[in-house]
């Protein structure tokens, strides 16, 4: 399965990369897939990314997908490779501090709220753009945004969900356009999982965080 899926991100419209989504998953598990040559890992609960971090090759880039608390940002600063959740302008500065401290910028992606469920975290455009404008977020010297991250409605309805990742490229090109028009970092779409991915890529997807369909099904 790992092959195809890197044969299918080969053949995307714009360059992407897996983002192989290991959280509940054992040691063993992750080990095999790096050895096939997977780098990129994602976690979403902080104590078990701590916990493998330490484990596991230090050579791993380790991305924190769920949603991080503040008062959680200084166990995983001294190490994160990006953080793809980051839903609130207070845990923005959160990172900052933790990444001063650590004399690391962190690369972040801001979530976006895309679907129509009321439980998923993650700013809307107009508030995003109202903290970009703002003095906080030109003191964020070690906080790197580098695009943006959401998550569709959990449905089987496809054009549903297609219409949601075309939400999220138009909110990332609207931010590139006036916020960040001279930032080459800023350029990651981080949307798409095991079951839409495939759309995901067809919207401009370039980063896909795929779990079950790597590892099996979790418990
Ligand atoms: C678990 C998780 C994934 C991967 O989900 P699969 O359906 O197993 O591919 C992707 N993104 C986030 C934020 C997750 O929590």
């Amino acid at each position: 399965m790992y092959d195809a899926i890197l044969a299918t991100l080969a053949h995307a419209p714009q360059p992407a990369q897996l983002v192989a989504v290991s959280k509940t998953k054992p040691d063993a598990a992750i080990q095999a897939l790096y050895d096939q040559g997977q780098r990129v890992f994602g976690e979403n609960y902080v104590q078990e990314l701590v916990d493998k971090q330490q484990r596991l090759p230090a050579d791993i880039q380790w991305h924190f997908i769920g949603h991080l608390q503040s008062n959680k940002v200084k166990y995983i600063a001294p190490f994160v490779a990006l953080i793809h959740g980051v839903d609130s302008d207070k845990l923005l500065l959160n990172i900052q501090k933790q990444a001063q401290k650590q004399g690391r910028v962190i690369d972040c992606l801001l979530q976006f709220h895309i679907a129509d469920e009321a439980t998923k975290f993650g700013w809307a455009l107009e508030e995003a753009q109202t903290f970009l404008r703002s003095d906080a977020a030109a003191q964020l010297t070690h906080v790197r945004i580098c695009g943006v991250m959401g998550m569709a409605t959990f449905t089987d309805d496809k054009a549903q969900v297609r219409a949601e990742f075309k939400h999220l490229k138009i909110i990332f090109d609207s931010l590139k356009t006036h916020f960040f028009a001279d930032s080459p970092d800023f350029k990651h779409i981080s949307m798409g999982m095991s079951d839409d991915y495939t759309i995901a890529l067809e919207e401009g997807a370039t980063l896909v965080r795929i779990g079950s369909l790597l590892f099996g099904k979790r418990d």
